[in-house]
């Protein structure tokens, strides 16, 4: 006797519209009930079909015979003590977990999410890096953070979402597909209607996604995390620099701003005795002379438990910021991290999380 496996249902959070209107076709529905689709899942953010009363229930029966509607799981939520970040860890289906942070930052709503669970790359000022990979986020699963942080703000303070970064756990660029396919879903305007200049993605530097980026049709902000003035230094904090050096970086860079006309931004970690010093700041001012680029200073965001690294002291964070603003005609600030009080870095909520779950007595 044979067994055949079930077909596998569709998803969908995930289908774009023209997805999504083949498959009401082929349900032998009329194609504007795609729109009406759209707006349940990314507009009003529907759990289950059944919630999508204008439907027929013959019809509602049709879609859950061939897909599902997934959602990740609230598992946690901290708000820090200032009031200025909330933080989010989500569980997927087979017990992985992932964050998302809310930054509240003047009138601007920013989510910070994530497109991995983990990340390969490394880099060893990362709480992310020492988990590992785990597993690329699928597209539903990159949309369905920024639906459930907009829900709770909506909620909770009546106010929207007003900016996307990809800047949580993972490198996009290595999660390219799914990335991109959330952010074409993230900028309908059936749903959160955010794109082009309110959405950042931040690479460690994987050169061929960011080529490749560069020829999307999404005007998306770029952020390149470089972090060291030398290949020899960023070799050992970004060992994804062994692969793409940061010449070759900064050519991409300036291929990006000379494709989409956007600057990208350069993000620089300040670790104490690390990249710190004098010599940086002026080899940074000189490397990145010739990229319409903003300079982004981040004083390193110490964890709780055995890093090597360290923030610099004020003065010498103040003195770093002065002789750069001195040597470079590109516009430098100065970023402290708005969760520092609550295991804001990337990676650290689920690691405080695991901690706990660790501690915890069995049973
Ligand atoms: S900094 Fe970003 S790219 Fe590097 S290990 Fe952490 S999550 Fe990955």
């Amino acid at each position: 006797m044979t067994s055949s496996s079930p077909p596998s249902l569709l998803d969908l959070k995930s289908l774009l519209p023209e997805e999504l209107r083949t498959l009401v076709r082929q349900l032998g529905q009329e194609e504007y009930r795609a729109g009406q689709l759209l707006s349940w899942i990314h507009g009003k953010g529907v759990e289950e079909v059944d919630q999508m009363s204008n439907l027929s229930r013959a019809f509602r029966e049709q879609l859950k015979a061939r897909a599902t509607l997934s959602r990740l799981r609230e598992v946690e939520r901290q708000l820090s003590p200032g009031g200025q970040a909330i933080k989010f860890l989500f569980e997927l289906p087979g017990g992985e977990r992932v964050e998302s942070v809310l930054i509240l930052d003047g009138k601007r709503r920013t989510a910070c999410l994530s497109s991995q669970v983990g990340c390969p790359l490394d880099c060893k000022f990362c709480a992310t890096g020492r988990m590992g990979f785990i597993a690329n986020l699928k597209a539903a699963q990159i949309v369905d953070q920024l639906l459930q942080v907009g829900r709770a703000l909506l909620a909770e303070r009546g106010e929207r979402v007003s900016n996307v970064v990809m800047m949580g756990m993972g490198e996009p660029l290595l999660n390219y597909e799914e990335l991109v396919r959330a952010l074409r879903l993230m900028r309908l305007e059936h749903g959160p209607a955010i794109g082009g200049r309110k959405v950042t993605v931040s690479t460690a530097g994987y050169v061929p996604g960011i080529r490749r980026l560069a020829r999307e049709d999404l005007n998306l902000g770029l952020a390149i995390s470089l972090n060291a003035t030398t290949d020899e230094l960023r070799d050992q904090l970004m060992p994804i620099n062994r692969k793409y050096k940061i010449a070759e970086l900064l050519d991409a860079a300036a291929e990006y701003f000379s494709l989409r006309g956007r600057r990208v931004t350069f993000e620089y970690v300040l670790l104490e005795g690390v990249t710190d010093a004098d010599e940086d700041a002026l080899r940074l001012a000189e490397l990145t002379r010739g990229v319409p680029c903003k300079l982004n200073l981040i004083p390193y965001n110490e964890l709780a438990e055995d890093t090597p690294f360290r923030r610099p002291p004020a003065d010498r964070i103040a003195r770093f910021r002065q002789l750069l603003e001195n040597h470079t005609p590109m516009a430098v600030t100065l970023r402290e991290s708005r969760g520092r009080d609550i295991d804001a870095a990337c990676g650290q909520l689920y690691q405080a999380q695991e901690r706990r779950r660790r501690a915890a007595p069995a049973g």
